[in-house]
């Protein structure tokens, strides 16, 4: 085994893939996989196409050229509101994409007229996280204008919450979107297809009535990929945790001040970092480092084992509290959580051990 290396259970991920399909069908939620955490993986996309997924989305163009050479032919939707440099190359792949620009959606039009195709557009509404969207009061005005554009149909509206600024989808919130859509519907006399309502965190309003009434769509990754929500720093108890885990071998063992000494300036990233005067401690170094994942959303599976922080190359953890003895060269586990598991995957020193 070379280590680096992530554990890629594929039968875990058609499993938790399979659940939450179920629940969503259940209440006719179309689900759509958002695959931006893998990395535009082939296996793990042909795993999910066994499964016979019908609708993904990936903020990366470049993922989406990769599983369309897979031959994969379900829905696949732009999900970063698209940049103007790649639309003319993006409409020969996409079905649709996220929305939040007047200008994109010309261009949008524009490009895909010259090929013959339409491109449906979900107008993304900013109800409180303060990513992209536009604000609910523009909406109405923003959908007239570009509802005229002939290469591009409003396939649906949405919002994203819990990402930029952690905001909990509620009832209140999601009530909010279902009311926009109402209005337009009203105003225009049309009927708008798809209500995209949100991403992972949402799916905590399962059971709620309101998800099961109006919202049509989700746009999920962490649930599917980690059983996590961390918004609402929980964990999915009907899926598997751990489609993957990454292991990573011990370079050094050795007990060592827990201050630094010498006058302190900024570590690799810059930061003035403040440490805790534990007397000695028992360390060891790992070789994986925060070009290989992001140390702050990784748990290490070995009881007592403690994440000091990483440097580049180098990944530092506390013993103190580990009973197990352990050598040079021995593995460490580590679950992740989506930062981590966005960089391994993107890392090309994290080899991929895939389980079938
Ligand atoms: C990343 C993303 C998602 C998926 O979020 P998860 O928390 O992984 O479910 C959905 N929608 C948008 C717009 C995103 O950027």
């Amino acid at each position: 085994m070379k280590y680096p290396l992530i554990d890629i259970d594929l039968q875990k991920l058609k499993y938790n893939f399979n659940e939450l399909n179920k629940k969503c069908s259940k209440k006719n939620i179309k689900l759509t996989v958002v695959t931006k955490g893998f990395a535009g993986d082939q296996k793990i996309m042909k795993t999910l196409m066994m499964a016979n997924v019908n609708s993904i989305a990936d903020s990366r163009l470049d993922n989406i050229k990769e599983f369309r050479d897979l031959n994969y032919n379900g829905e696949a939707i732009l999900l970063r509101i698209p940049k103007k440099s790649e639309i003319k190359e993006a409409i020969n792949y996409i079905d649709c994409s996220l929305v939040s620009e007047k200008e994109s959606c010309i261009y949008l039009s524009e490009e895909a007229k010259k090929i013959n195709k339409k491109i449906g557009v979900i107008v993304m509404v900013d109800i409180g996280d303060r990513r992209e969207g536009v604000m609910p009061e523009n909406l109405m005005n923003f959908i007239k204008e570009i509802i005229k554009f002939p290469g591009i149909y409003l396939e649906g509206i949405g919002t994203n919450l819990g990402c930029y600024g952690g905001v909990i989808p509620d009832l209140k919130n999601t009530q909010k979107i279902i009311e926009l859509k109402k209005e337009v519907e009203n105003e225009l006399g049309i009927e708008i297809n798809r209500l995209s309502g949100g991403n992972t965190a949402t799916t905590n309003l399962f059971g709620q009535g309101l998800l099961e009434s109006e919202v049509n769509n989700l746009r999920v990754g962490e649930a599917i990929l980690l059983a996590n929500d961390i918004t609402n720093q929980r964990q999915i108890e009907y899926l598997k945790r751990d489609v993957f885990k990454v292991r990573a071998e011990i370079i050094e063992l050795k007990k060592k001040p827990s201050l630094p000494s010498g006058s302190q300036g900024c570590n690799f990233s810059g930061e003035k970092v403040q440490f805790k005067d534990k007397g000695i401690v028992k360390r060891a170094i790992l070789a994986i480092g925060s070009q290989d994942i992001d140390h702050s959303s990784l748990i290490p599976e070995l009881k007592g084992v403690e994440i000091l922080g990483s440097s580049s190359d180098h990944l530092l953890v506390e013993l103190s509290n580990c009973k197990k003895e352990l050598n040079y060269g021995d593995v460490l586990n580590f679950k992740l959580g989506y930062s981590a598991l966005l960089r391994a995957m993107t890392s090309p020193y994290v080899k991929k051990n895939y389980l079938y």
